[in-house]
């Protein structure tokens, strides 16, 4: 089955992180996931390269990435909730590349899926939870200097709020960061994203839509011109750091709203994975797998239409 879309995955997404809730193992589990389901072929998927240093600069500062490069622990690394090694700090500027490479796909077939990334905790200066690389910020801001785009929108669906990139794009009117979260959860405190909208513990599907369709009229209010979906898996009522409700059917309507939005629209869309950490890793691995179904569907709908 041929696509609209570009795929993107590393096999070096993969990183040895010790015994850790984060289930490092989901990147290669959800490309295994859509072979097997033929959702797409092999030779459609493309290998980022890591992102250079002058696209991290766009993101980060000078002094953060000097840290990570020389993997020192310092009080910009500290905050991570992960080792500091070179195969870590590699997947994770792979994750970045991956997520521009996947951008810059989007620009040109109306999508771009990367089987990886949205790591919305990282800001410019600081890592964060399981995050070294904001890489929906690095690909934003690298678009935005080669001129091929203005205006942005971040859209993150992760249970935990967006708190690195609304730092990296706090004040910056070009980009528009939503923020759809469980309130009574980390990040504590939250900084403002252009609009947050803070869940209560266990909301279900019903409520959740109803908040989320508001803040989705919003988004395409702003006139993006490009869509960086962070599809976090996390919101899922079995994750083991999330505290909201949704089933499988619920996060998969969450997507569609999203992508089938952003289809309709002829805005080019973004998919990265971000958090996920179910009981059973098969869900996790299914909640994505079923993002890029989704966003897969949505962009031949779309390539299909007349002009
Ligand atoms: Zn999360």
């Amino acid at each position: 089955m041929s696509s609209a879309a570009i795929v993107v995955h590393s096999p070096a997404y993969f990183c040895d992180i010790g015994p850790h809730v984060f289930p490092v193992e989901k990147f290669a589990r959800v490309r295994a996931h859509l072979l097997n389901g033929r959702e797409i072929a092999a030779g459609d998927i493309v290998t980022p390269g890591p992102a250079p240093r002058e696209d991290l600069l766009r993101a980060h500062t000078a002094e953060y990435i000097d840290d990570l490069e020389a993997l020192r622990w310092t009080h910009r690394t500290r905050w991570s909730e992960l080792p500091l090694t070179a195969e870590i700090v590699r997947a994770y500027r792979l994750a970045a590349g991956g997520t521009t490479l996947a951008a810059r796909g989007a620009l040109e077939r109306g999508c771009g899926i990367n089987l990886g990334g949205g790591f919305h905790h990282a800001s410019a200066d600081r890592a964060e939870g399981f995050c070294y690389i904001n890489d929906l910020a690095v690909a934003v801001r690298v678009l935005q200097h080669e001129g091929l785009i203005r205006r942005a929108a971040v859209v993150d669906l992760d249970v935990h709020q967006g708190n690195g990139t609304a730092l990296v794009f706090a004040g910056d009117e070009s980009v528009f960061t939503l923020s759809v979260h469980q309130e009574m959860n980390y990040p504590m405190p939250k900084p403002p994203s252009t609009l947050d909208v803070g869940l209560e513990d266990r909301t279900g599907d019903e409520e959740y839509m109803r908040r989320l369709d508001p803040a989705l009229a919003a988004v395409w209010s702003f006139g993006p011109e490009i869509v960086l979906y962070q599809a976090g898996a996390d919101p899922y009522a079995e994750d083991q750091l999330g505290g909201l409700a949704l089933t499988l059917e619920g996060l998969e309507t969450r997507d569609r709203r999203v992508l089938e939005g952003c289809a309709s629209r002829g805005i080019p869309a973004v998919v990265t994975l971000g958090g996920g950490y179910a009981r059973r890793m098969e869900d996790t691995v299914a909640i994505h797998a079923c993002t890029c179904r989704v966003a897969l569907a949505a962009s031949k709908t779309a390539s299909n239409r007349p002009a």
